[in-house]
């Protein structure tokens, strides 16, 4: 099999009552019955690169959920692929966020990702019918839209990750793609991103949302939270044995039981310690690295906070093959730390095998955390951010890529300018801990924002628009696509 079906939950969206309110829902619902009449016997068929760990699976879940909900054919699909495949794509990944890796993209890397697209495309000839419409995600996939539309469908490629500031990396990424993109209707983050050559009339700016009542997002009490850090072995105490268990998306019940692998010096964190903490892959972009190097020289000294740096369990994550060694050279860095600095920092593998059960150590380590950081060196929006935003968390992140879109600095957040400055990540996180009431009203502030712009019904609203504009295209002609108002303007 080259792919795989990912089931999708039903969402309803009536779920979201009670903090969309009586507008927003009717709005929603008067959306999903525009598509369902328009879509007919079609469908609406997704394909990324993995069904979980990163912030597209993520929010695919949601988006997909919700669309299922409403009553849409929707599916989605995830590819198998040889780790060189995988290794590749990365790089371009890397690349088209401005890291010049040095390495060719031609030759026998090209001939790879044109055979797995050629495998990919035997496969979705029997699932694809003429008329249907598919969405392809990030550089993975972008070498079946083309052959998918010849074939009838109405194709969009999104793309989640890019860099506003152009150098040789992004144009040597972006010319990879060129030959597979052209007239292909693209969706992005950030319109900045795109290069000239995509055709802006075609292309429309959506950016992603959270779910709020996903077990990621959705409000835990402050008890449950610390007894699950505490079974997960985060937190040294202050939990309930009996506070276990929760209700799968699915509806079924479940017990948080599997703990974290955790590397540290002593025990955990005491439950009344303040936390400082970064959720993120182990990918070289999002420098954990350079988080607990901020923390260690400036941030140890001025309080007595502790540093607790969470990931996936790197086995897990079948299109991240970096996270291994990313994982090694932070637990080197974090063995040759002075002894008083390693005791108050914790790096943690979280369990994966249960996604709600994650989500919900992720929920519980962004509410108890008295400052969530996000010190990415480049980031395509940062889903992350949002969801310590949507907890009024105060969040001290770096000025890239989709984090600006999310935080004005000094009221909804704190961004720092030069993703490499460890002492100024180091002085916001302080400037946080030194003034929890500050701290606060900026973490209600962030809430506020989250809501008005980064939630289902805003996200839903421009997936609709895409489809009923995809299915009034002629499969042959992207150029129609974009004729609409809402089309991107030229750069
Ligand atoms: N995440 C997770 N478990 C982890 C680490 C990360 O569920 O151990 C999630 C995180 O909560 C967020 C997503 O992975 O929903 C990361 O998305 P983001 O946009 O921040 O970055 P990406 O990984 O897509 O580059």
């Amino acid at each position: 099999m080259a792919l795989q079906s990912v089931p999708i939950p039903i969402l309803s969206p009536e779920l979201l009552r009670d903090i969309l309110g009586e507008r927003r829902i009717q709005l929603l619902e008067d959306e999903g019955e525009t598509v369902r009449d328009a879509l007919g016997t079609r469908m609406v068929l997704n394909i990324n690169s993995t069904a979980s760990g990163g912030g597209v699976a993520e929010m695919l879940h949601t988006l997909l959920g919700y669309a299922r909900g409403s009553g849409l054919d929707v599916r989605w699909m995830v590819p198998e692929a040889p780790p060189e495949f995988f290794t590749f794509t990365k790089r371009l990944h890397h690349m088209l966020h401005g890291v010049d890796t040095g390495i060719s993209l031609e030759g026998p890397d090209r001939d790879r990702y044109d055979e797995v697209m050629r495998h990919q495309m035997v496969e979705l000839k029997s699932v694809v019918r003429h008329g249907d419409v598919v969405i392809l995600h990030d550089p993975q996939t972008a070498g079946l839209a083309l052959p998918l539309m010849a074939a009838g469908a109405r194709v969009a490629w999104r793309c989640h990750v890019g860099s506003a500031e152009a150098n040789g990396a992004t144009e040597r990424a972006w010319e990879f793609l060129r030959r597979y993109l052209t007239g292909v209707p693209t969706v992005i983050s950030r319109t900045a991103y795109l290069p000239d050559w995509v055709d802006h009339r075609v292309s429309v700016e959506i950016a992603p949302s959270i779910d709020p009542l996903s077990p990621k997002n959705v409000e835990l009490t402050p008890e449950f939270s610390r007894s699950i850090l505490q079974a997960a072995g985060l937190i040294a105490d202050g939990g309930h044995p009996e506070a276990l268990t929760f209700t799968h998306r699915d509806g079924s019940r479940g017990r948080v039981e599997r703990t974290a692998d955790i590397l540290q010096s002593g025990p955990p964190p005491p439950a009344d310690a303040k936390l400082v903490v970064q959720i993120s892959r182990w990918d070289p972009l999002k420098d954990m690295g350079g988080v607990m190097a901020a923390f260690a020289e400036y941030v140890v000294p001025r309080s007595d906070s502790h540093l607790l740096l969470a990931g996936p369990n790197v086995s897990s994550v079948t299109d991240d093959p970096e996270g291994a060694v990313v994982l090694q050279q932070c637990m080197a860095q974090w063995a040759a730390l002075p002894a008083a600095a390693r005791e108050r920092v914790h790096l943690a593998c979280l369990p994966m095998q249960d996604p709600d059960e994650n989500a919900l150590l992720v929920n519980a380590l962004q509410r108890e955390a008295s400052v969530v950081v996000q010190k990415s060196i480049a980031e395509g929006f940062g889903l992350t951010v949002t969801e310590a935003m949507w907890k009024g968390c105060p969040v001290v992140a770096t000025r890239v890529g989709g984090i600006e879109s999310q935080i004005v600095s000094g009221e909804n957040g704190i961004l720092v300018d030069d993703p490499h400055d460890l002492a100024g990540v180091a002085d916001a996180i302080c400037t946080l801990l030194e003034d929890p009431h500050a701290a606060a009203e900026m973490g209600q502030r962030a809430q506020q924002s989250v809501s008005e712009h980064f939630l289902p019904d805003r996200h839903l609203e421009q997936w609709a628009d895409l489809v009923l504009r995809l299915l009034r295209t002629d499969p042959h002609g992207a150029h129609h696509v974009g004729a609409k108002s809402s089309a991107l303007p030229p750069k």
